[in-house]
């Protein structure tokens, strides 16, 4: 049996889990649909980078966080409003990493853990040992306080967090790998997840004047609004522990590898899942590849496939 190109990694199950078709266009395949993102996920991505810098970098003042989030290869994407936004959250939030500062020892910044592997991830499934496991899980941070030591981890929403976002962050799959991972294999104990949740304004409600006029005072006043209002933006719940993995989450992680393992190597037939094409009510990517013409995948206006493939 040929060794499987198996990839895995938190967005790989959840895309596997999602509909296995979705998995194989993206993973095996590695196709990435070319065109522009959605603007609340490039500002996500942007204004992580200026958030990582002002709670774990070594300056953490303001102009290094600018200076970081501008720097970020996708803000060039963003429309001058959705800069204007997002430097906005940034110069509000400006003031609540100092605590986490004084409180906190960063251990380890923007924490990856890859490797290439000849074996199966926690356990041997079936009897090929020729099974090579590419695995990768990303953390921002792994940071400790007194005895105890935390994954860190921050998350940009669109509205305030509430109850439910704090259980999904309890049981989320990232957690379950990562902390796993940090303990099996490298002798990392923690005491649990720390999240950080950022609130960003709506860009309809907030936006600037579109004249091209008056974007200074506009921006001065949506600072000035988040910094007096701002448990809207950063929410009272600011620091979030969380236990320890529980027994029964790693040996749920363990059976889903082993699911997913056990699929690739049954073959190349992958299941569609047309219930999943509308999920977080966006359109899939391959929606025109699944409901059209499946040759689509090799246009090259419209998607880009691994070079190795
Ligand atoms: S369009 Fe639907 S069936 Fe096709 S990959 Fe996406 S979710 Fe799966």
């Amino acid at each position: 049996m040929n060794a499987p190109d198996l990839y895995i990694s938190k967005s790989a199950i959840e895309a596997y889990l999602r509909c296995h078709a979705l998995y194989h266009f993206r993973y095996p395949l590695g196709a990435r649909p070319l065109g522009r993102k959605p603007a609340p996920m490039v500002m996500g991505n942007v204004q992580h980078a200026g958030f990582n810098e002002g709670f774990l970098g070594r300056h953490g003042d303001l102009e290094c966080m600018l200076h970081h989030m501008e720097s970020h290869p996708d803000w060039d994407h963003l429309t001058k409003a959705n800069q204007l936004i997002s430097e906005a959250v940034l110069t509000a939030a400006h003031s609540v990493f100092q605590p986490f500062r004084d409180a906190v020892e960063v251990e380890y910044a923007e924490v990856k853990l890859a490797r290439d592997d000849e074996h199966v991830f926690l356990n041997q499934v079936g009897d090929d040992e020729t099974c090579l496991v590419r695995y990768s899980v990303t953390c921002d941070a792994a940071v400790s306080e007194g005895d105890d030591r935390y994954l860190f981890e921050l998350k940009t929403k669109q509205k305030a967090p509430w109850g439910n976002d704090w259980d999904r962050a309890e049981v989320s799959l990232q957690k379950q790998m990562f902390v796993t991972e940090m303990e099996e294999y490298h002798d990392f104990s923690s005491s649990g997840v720390w999240w950080q949740f950022f609130v960003q304004p709506m860009q309809k409600k907030y936006a600037p004047p579109t004249n091209g006029k008056g974007e200074v005072e506009w921006l001065r006043r949506t600072v000035d609004m988040m910094a007096t209002d701002s448990d809207d933006w950063f929410p009272k719940r600011f620091f979030k522990r969380h236990a320890t993995l529980e027994k029964n989450a790693k040996r749920d992680l363990t059976r889903l590898v082993d699911m997913l393992i056990y699929e690739m190597q049954r073959g190349p037939e992958y299941a569609q899942n047309r219930n999943s094409c509308f999920d977080f009510k966006r359109k899939c990517d391959f929606y025109n590849v699944c409901h059209k013409d499946p040759r689509l995948i090799n246009d090259k206006k419209l998607f880009q496939l691994r070079k190795d493939r």
